[in-house]
């Protein structure tokens, strides 16, 4: 791994550090990968809020720093609407989706197929396409029971280096980092909602977990939608 993985405490960090502290930890982290990887890390821009907040801090150390965004046909109007408004601040964002043909519902029946065929699918051509070596993502410790084991540097795929920058930071750190630096959002949130994914599998939730909303009703309730649980190379560290 080219990027210096640190073993810290994860949630000691959480804890220990300040605002402005965190904010500095995750420049320089973007800044040591850009250095490292160049023109080969990525920044993946899931139109959350996190990824608001990590697209803003990576332009910072590079504005010439590229990503990629992947949708599906289920997502939210305002998020398409905002997925657009982005895309053309931004043309430097490719976009990825799934035309493939699947069964109605899909996403009541089966949700791991419909997420793998969605969204982890659009995810590896990303990285094979943009010949990516570094993925930058927004995903943070404290969102979520399914959040709480990972690192800020990790090479889960063989090949492939997932940088998470904002891994300690708190909800209302990333709100905090947003409204001192103005940054846009989706106005969803405005509505109450905390963490967005597709219409039919996000509802509003209110309490400790931020991903309580996620998947309500199936066996995936405040889980994940495989991108960074799933496998996105193959073992041998190729993306094909
Ligand atoms: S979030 Fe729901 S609709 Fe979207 S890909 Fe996953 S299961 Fe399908």
């Amino acid at each position: 791994m080219g990027l210096t993985a640190t073993q810290e405490d994860v949630k000691a960090l959480v804890d220990g550090l300040n605002f402005a502290e965190k904010v500095e930890r995750a420049l320089g982290l973007i800044r040591q990968a850009c250095e490292t990887y160049g023109d080969r890390l990525a920044v993946a821009h899931s139109l959350g809020k996190d990824s608001c907040a990590v697209w803003d801090l990576a332009k910072r150390v590079n504005p010439d720093i590229r990503g990629f965004i992947v949708t599906t046909r289920h997502k939210p109007r305002q998020t398409v609407a905002f997925m657009h408004e982005t895309v053309e601040r931004y043309p430097e964002l490719q976009v990825f989706r799934s035309d493939a043909a699947l069964p109605e519902r899909l996403y009541e029946t089966d949700p791991d197929r419909c997420c793998d065929v969605l969204k982890v699918e659009p995810t590896r051509r990303a990285i094979r396409e943009m010949k990516v070596a570094c993925w930058v993502t927004g995903l943070r410790c404290t969102e979520g029971r399914t959040r709480t084991d990972f690192q800020e540097v990790e090479e889960r795929d063989k090949g492939l280096v997932k940088l998470n920058p904002i891994l300690i930071w708190r909800e209302r750190e990333v709100w905090q980092y947003l409204a001192l630096n103005g940054v846009k959002v989706n106005p969803l949130y405005a509505q109450g909602y905390r963490s967005l994914g597709c219409e039919p599998c996000t509802r509003i939730a209110t309490g400790a977990d931020e991903r309580a909303g996620r998947w309500v009703g199936t066996s995936k309730c405040g889980g994940e939608c495989g991108i960074h649980t799933r496998p996105l190379t193959s073992p041998d560290g190729s993306v094909d």
